[in-house]
């Protein structure tokens, strides 16, 4: 296998300190109260990740990355053609491969078939760090094919695109973390970020609530399209997929084929349909 220095190196040691930091800070400061079996959920989450990290470290990553510099080579996509200096192509690819990742999840929530795998993702019962590494692996094929053609269009320098991806898994961790920040600095971070209390709201039972806040590193794209929420405080949400709330169901042999099954209307198991108005709220609940 060929080795990519920056991610082998840096990035994956990096990103496994963050993990362990985030277990630790969430288990000692905890955000909402946990219902399910810790363990249980950890080792579950950890076992479906790993056929999820060989695509990602063998494809997710190496062909975009391939992409990236072809395009480059031939002088193709948007930041190729413009001459402007460097520390803005870094800041630019920020944000456009950001925003185009809102587009990428809003796409993965609206869209019947992409919503088969990111279910598996949602259907956790309680939200932790661990959430974050709990994808499908056929999440991660498609997400290979959309950051190929995102990196192209933009013609995003590999080095850049590295580095935007191990800040990109560096935001999921943290936000899917259940870390209780104190109030007053989550709201500051809120300004530009995507915190744990404006991604548990993501999680939420209510289907209005979880088409909402689709962002990952920055807040503002789900401002620009008016599809933050930050109304709900965290003791009120219930963390899941409506029809899939039977723990003993939801096991990883399970989890896998669940893409390929017919999917339930979300609806919880006693056939109502969680809800709750939505109320205008400017700064973020706690
Ligand atoms: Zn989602």
């Amino acid at each position: 296998m060929k080795s990519i220095p920056l991610l082998d190196y840096v990035g994956t040691p990096l990103l496994t300190i963050a993990f362990l930091g985030l277990l630790l800070l969430q288990w000692r400061w905890p955000l909402r109260r946990q219902h399910f079996a810790l363990v249980r959920r950890l080792i579950r989450n950890l076992i479906l990740s790993i056929p999820s990290h060989v695509v990602l470290r063998w494809a997710m990553l190496p062909v975009p990355l391939a992409v990236a510099a072809w395009a480059q080579d031939l002088h193709i996509g948007l930041l190729n053609w413009v001459q402007i200096p460097k520390w803005l192509t870094v800041i630019l690819t920020f944000l456009l491969m950001d925003y185009a990742y809102w587009w990428w999840h809003w796409a993965n929530h609206r869209l019947p078939f992409f919503w088969r795998f990111h279910n598996v993702h949602h259907t956790d019962l309680d939200m932790d760090v661990s959430t974050a590494t709990r994808f499908h692996f056929g999440e991660m094929i498609f997400s290979a094919g959309f950051l190929c053609l995102a990196a192209f269009l933009f013609g995003v320098h590999a080095m850049v695109l590295l580095g935007f991806f191990i800040c990109f898994e560096g935001a999921t961790l943290f936000h899917h973390s259940n870390w209780r920040l104190p109030i007053g600095l989550e709201r500051l971070l809120n300004f530009v970020f995507v915190t744990p209390r404006m991604h548990g709201i993501h999680h939420s039972i209510v289907e209005r609530e979880t088409n909402s806040n689709w962002g990952t590193i920055f807040c503002w794209w789900d401002q620009l399209h008016r599809t933050v929420r930050r109304d709900i405080p965290q003791d009120e949400i219930t963390i899941g997929v409506a029809p899939y709330r039977d723990e003993q169901e939801l096991t990883v042999g399970h989890l896998l084929v669940l893409p390929f099954q017919r999917q339930r209307s979300w609806r919880l198991p006693n056939g109502e349909k969680p809800d709750r108005p939505a109320k205008s709220a400017p700064r973020l609940a706690d």
